[in-house]
């Protein structure tokens, strides 16, 4: 088990991480989709709410999406050692509390963290057992249409996640496994056969 520390934090204590997976991939790609429509069939997979300083989106709700903070808020989560990893992302901050995955795991449960690729490198430092999955687009023109059509960002807001889509399609050689989401359904099935869980 490793000892190495994300960001100054804590130490994170010996836990049995193998069945932690970590997704990531450009924003616009499906993460969310592909796990929420993972979870519908099965809600036994835990995932973990994050902390973000982001506005909620439409519909979005404080505890179900997100942890909806402001910036004070946000620090204190830093400062408290509470976050296991934490990234600035196309201007927001963004962390996992460190705890409750911690308590999943020691449960014995499959945990799935859905995070950025800056996150996903400090949990693989962390805890090496992770499987780190990322999820690809068909084709970047693929991408840009169902980011702009998600509808959900400003022009300018699309324009910094579109930059930093580039820097992590550049990454994605550093997962030990890559998915397209070309169906939701099949991709699903996939991450499930990963988790090792009967579709
Ligand atoms: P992410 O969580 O990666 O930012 P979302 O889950 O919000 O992405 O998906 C972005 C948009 O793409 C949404 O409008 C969603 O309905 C759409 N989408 C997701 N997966 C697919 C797919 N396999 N085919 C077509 N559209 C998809
Ligand atoms: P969104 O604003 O679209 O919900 O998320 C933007 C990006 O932040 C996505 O890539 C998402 O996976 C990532 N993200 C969400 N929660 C966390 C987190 O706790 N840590 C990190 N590092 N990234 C996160």
């Amino acid at each position: 088990m490793s000892s190495a520390v994300p960001r100054g934090e804590t130490p994170v204590p010996p836990v049995a991480t193998s069945r932690l997976t970590v997704l990531s991939g450009p924003s616009g790609v499906g993460k969310s989709t592909v796990v929420a429509h993972m979870r519908k069939a099965h809600p036994e997979v835990w995932l973990s709410v994050s902390a973000t300083t982001r506005k909620p989106r439409p519909g979005e709700r404080h505890g179900v999406q997100y942890f909806f903070v402001n910036d004070e808020e946000f620090d204190k989560l830093i400062a408290n050692g509470e976050l296991l990893e934490w990234a600035e992302f196309a201007g927001n901050r963004y962390g996992t509390p460190r705890q409750a995955v911690l308590e999943h795991l020691d449960q014995g449960e499959p945990v799935l963290l859905e995070i950025d690729l800056q996150g996903a490198r400090l949990v693989k430092e962390s805890m090496p057992e992770a499987r780190l999955v990322f999820l690809a687009p068909p084709s970047w023109e693929e991408l840009v249409r169902r980011l702009t059509g998600r509808g959900t960002e400003a022009p300018e807001v699309i324009e910094r996640r579109l930059e930093a889509a580039r820097t992590e399609l550049a990454a994605e050689a550093e997962f030990d496994v890559s998915l397209v989401n070309t169906s939701v359904e099949e991709v699903s099935a996939e991450l499930l056969a990963l988790m090792r869980i009967d579709c």
